[in-house]
């Protein structure tokens, strides 16, 4: 182990994406797991990291005590839930470390809340951590501003596992602000997040949302411009959790040398 190597802590270690990022760790060159955190009263609490993910013993058991691992370590790994993250923000800014955020599912309140977290620390924040869909942003965002919404009308479908408890996905949205951005309006006061009953026409401008789930779906994204007799079509297929845990180590390593302070992956892959 070198010296220089990234001591990493993994919250919420049972979940689906702590068990991805505990592999992801364990497998990346510059980057070492140093803890693996799980609620107070999971049953995962003292059982090792390795075993929980399926890499054998490797001698991290999990605690539910975060401030003492942040404190001797070099960044966090968080896909948990936005009240958790939250908590886990004011820590990690306590501890100086770098915080990487993989959560979705914000409200406006704890949004506010994040940003003034990173007041004092290195936040890298996303609702999705892989290249594609941080390209297939860049690529909706173009998409939209040379496309005229006189005639050209966005809507952004996305399916994800039944077990996801937030929509739109923060992918969706991610799309649906980028999209926003290239038509120069906001996002909030011009998306249509549900259709029901008798809505009326379509109207001009808007940018809508639908949502599918079901069965072990990791998740699927298309933005779709549709205008008189033609379609434009641009979609991402995700088939492995581990793009989303590579980008968010990835993501770590880059808020290393950063001054505090808010980032997205855009910052991370140079896309902005
Ligand atoms: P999950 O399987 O439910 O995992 C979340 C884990 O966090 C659970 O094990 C939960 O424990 C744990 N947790 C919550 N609060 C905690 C706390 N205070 N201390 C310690 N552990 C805590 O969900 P998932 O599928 O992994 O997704 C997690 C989040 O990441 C979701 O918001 C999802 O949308 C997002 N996500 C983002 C990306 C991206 O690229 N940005 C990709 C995939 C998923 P309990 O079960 O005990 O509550």
């Amino acid at each position: 182990m070198g010296e220089t190597e990234m001591k990493l802590v993994v919250v919420g270690a049972g979940g689906r994406m702590g068990q991805t990022l505990i592999r992801a760790v364990h497998a990346m060159d510059g980057v070492r797991l140093h803890a693996a955190i799980g609620r107070p009263g999971s049953p995962y609490i003292g059982r090792d990291a390795g075993e929980l993910a399926g890499l054998g013993s490797i001698g991290v058991p999990v605690t539910d005590e975060p401030l003492e691992a942040f404190l001797h370590a070099d960044g966090v790994l968080d896909f948990t839930s936005p009240a958790s993250s939250v908590e886990f923000a004011g820590l990690a800014a306590q501890a100086r470390i770098v915080h990487v955020i993989g959560t979705t599912g914000w409200s406006a309140e704890d949004e506010a809340k994040i940003l003034a977290a990173a007041r004092h620390a290195r936040i890298v924040k996303s609702g999705n951590m892989s290249l594609g869909v941080n390209l297939l942003g860049v690529l909706a965002e173009k998409a939209a501003r040379a496309l005229p919404a006189a005639q050209w009308d966005i809507e952004i479908l996305e399916m994800h596992h039944k077990h996801k408890v937030d929509a739109p996905s923060g992918t969706a949205l991610l799309l649906g602000e980028a999209a926003a951005k290239g038509r120069g309006i906001d996002l909030e006061n011009h998306s249509v997040r549900v259709r029901d009953g008798h809505t009326g026409a379509r109207q001009q401008g808007t940018i809508g949302f639908a949502t599918l789930r079901g069965g072990s779906v990791i998740g699927e994204h298309s933005v779709m411009l549709a205008g008189e007799g033609e379609m434009v079509t641009l979609s991402h297929s995700a088939t492995d959790r581990s793009i989303f845990a590579r980008g968010a180590v990835t993501a770590a390593l880059w808020g290393r040398g950063q001054k505090p302070g808010l980032y997205s992956m855009l910052d991370v892959l140079g896309l902005n």
